[in-house]
């Protein structure tokens, strides 16, 4: 009988000890701000991870992008596009996931995201 009780304290103790952990990567310990993107998501460790996830889909849509620009223009070097979205194929891909903005071109042709924390992608 003395032993099963010492293996529901063992028991209880380490739920315990798993439902701190969860609490804690759920809202953060409060001083998890040096995580947070340039727009100010991902305040938890939870919230930091899927922001990542939605940064690296940014970059991979400009990459896409500057890569059907390029074989655009090595197919018709006199192709002229206003936006992103006119090069052909780049539609799907032609605006940030996160905040639905258009990416920019100039006119060297250089496209880049204008979401805050987004312009070195
Ligand atoms: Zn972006």
């Amino acid at each position: 009988m003395r032993s099963r009780g010492q293996t529901l304290v063992a028991s209880l103790i380490v739920v315990a000890i798993i439902l701190v952990c969860v609490v804690i990567f759920m809202k953060g310990t409060g001083d998890s701000k040096p995580l947070a993107k340039a727009d100010g998501r991902g305040q938890t460790t939870l919230g930091n991870a899927k922001a990542t996830a939605e940064d690296m889909v940014c970059k991979s849509n400009l990459s896409q992008v500057r890569d059907l620009l390029k074989v655009q223009k090595a197919t018709d070097e006199e192709a002229k596009y206003a936006t992103v979205a006119e090069i052909p194929g780049a539609a799907s891909v032609s605006m940030c996931p996160v905040g639905k903005e258009p990416y920019t071109m100039d006119e060297a042709g250089n496209i880049k995201c204008p979401h805050p924390g987004h312009g070195k992608f």
